[in-house]
């Protein structure tokens, strides 16, 4: 379409049940994906982490190391924090959806389903995932995952309680890394117009995000009577 010829995109899927590899392996080849199947947990880590793919297709049930577990491992790695995740879900299990979705899937399929849904939706995150500017909705900062659309904060992986403030301010600061955002800006770009607060108030909150993620430590730099910024590195 683009009238440039691009890389077959590539996709993992690890999954045990031969019936299931051979129905995705057969409809994503014919959208000319390039598919590698793998069949036990482990493995299909250690086949992630080697060479990470464009898209993970993820099913619970595996035997060495069941998919949350490798979704917890594929989200805390920063080389992998962002690659696409559809889970595959067997029916009736909603718990396994919730706690897939808490690991970082971006995507999931119930068992049955059909070939046609699963071509769309991994189109659709192939997309997404392809025009970043299109979805501003994730920020990867080293090991830290700012999501705005889930509102959460992950480092290695594990989820930070931060305040609505804090999580603001560390939006603004990973949306604008290298630049410096003075204190009248962040306020009025996190307090809006509520603000009846002080600029001091920033520094506070400031503060606080360094304690509750040792990274920022030294990552926010507090620039002289102006304000702060973010490394640009991470
Ligand atoms: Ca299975």
């Amino acid at each position: 379409m683009e009238g440039k010829s691009t890389m077959p995109k590539r996709i993992v899927i690890i999954e045990d049940e031969a019936d299931i590899v051979g129905l995705v392996t057969h409809y994503l080849e014919k959208e000319g994906y390039r598919v590698t199947a793998v069949r036990d947990g482990a493995k299909g880590l250690q086949q992630i982490k080697a060479e990470p793919p464009d898209l993970l297709i993820l099913d619970i049930m595996l035997p060495e190391m069941d998919g949350l577990e490798i979704c917890r491992r594929v989200r805390a790695d920063s080389k992998t924090a962002v690659l696409p995740i559809i889970m595959l879900t067997a029916k009736g299990e909603e718990t396994d959806r919730v706690v897939g979705l808490e690991m970082g899937a971006d995507d999931y399929l119930t068992k049955p389903f059909s070939p046609k849904e699963l071509v769309a939706r991994v189109k659709a995150l192939l997309r997404r995932a392809e025009r970043p500017e299109a979805a501003p909705d994730r920020h990867v900062y080293g090991d830290l995952v700012l999501d705005s659309v889930r509102h959460e904060v992950r480092l290695k992986g594990r989820e930070i309680v931060l305040t609505a403030k804090e999580f603001g301010l560390l939006e603004q600061l990973l949306k604008n890394r290298g630049r410096v955002l003075t204190r009248d800006v962040l306020l009025d770009r996190v307090w809006g117009y509520e603000a009846d607060v002080i600029s001091r108030t920033v520094d506070v909150h400031i503060r606080r995000l360094r304690e509750k993620i040792p990274l920022l430590e030294d990552a926010i730099i507090t620039v002289k009577s102006l304000g702060y910024k973010l490394k640009d590195a991470g």
